[in-house]
């Protein structure tokens, strides 16, 4: 087969039968704001933790809401809570509380050893 130097990216469709969408509910119940989001990146363009890491809220909050959790936790860990995303946000997400939720709803569900 010719190499052509590129090849057709695999579709990523969303199974949402499947999906595991109970923990972004519980998420949800403990940070209401988090339905407000519309994924726009503004939070991840202001990032701290994006100047030095590919540490990207949306994606995060994307793959949490479709319940895709794995490698979600060690991703989470590159946030240093710094808060700058929230007073950014133009829809008054509470970014930071998601974000530590998210953490915990994970180690919860053993996506990451808790170190003792
Ligand atoms: S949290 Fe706010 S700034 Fe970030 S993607 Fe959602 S709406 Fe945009
Ligand atoms: S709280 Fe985390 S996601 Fe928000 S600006 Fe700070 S490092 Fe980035």
């Amino acid at each position: 087969m010719k190499n052509w130097g590129f090849k057709i990216s695999q579709p990523r469709v969303l199974d949402l039968d499947n999906a595991d969408l109970d923990m972004y509910n519980k998420l949800i119940e403990k940070v209401p704001s988090a339905h407000r989001c519309l994924m726009c990146g503004g939070c991840t363009a202001t990032c701290s933790a994006n100047e030095h890491t590919n540490f990207n809220f949306r994606n995060c909050h994307l793959m949490f809401r479709r319940g895709q959790f794995d490698g979600l936790a060690d991703e989470l860990d590159k946030c240093m809570l710094c808060g700058k995303c929230k007073l950014v946000c133009p829809r008054g997400v509470n970014t930071r509380a998601i974000i530590y939720n998210m953490r915990i709803v994970l180690s919860d569900m053993n996506y990451k050893k808790i170190e003792s």
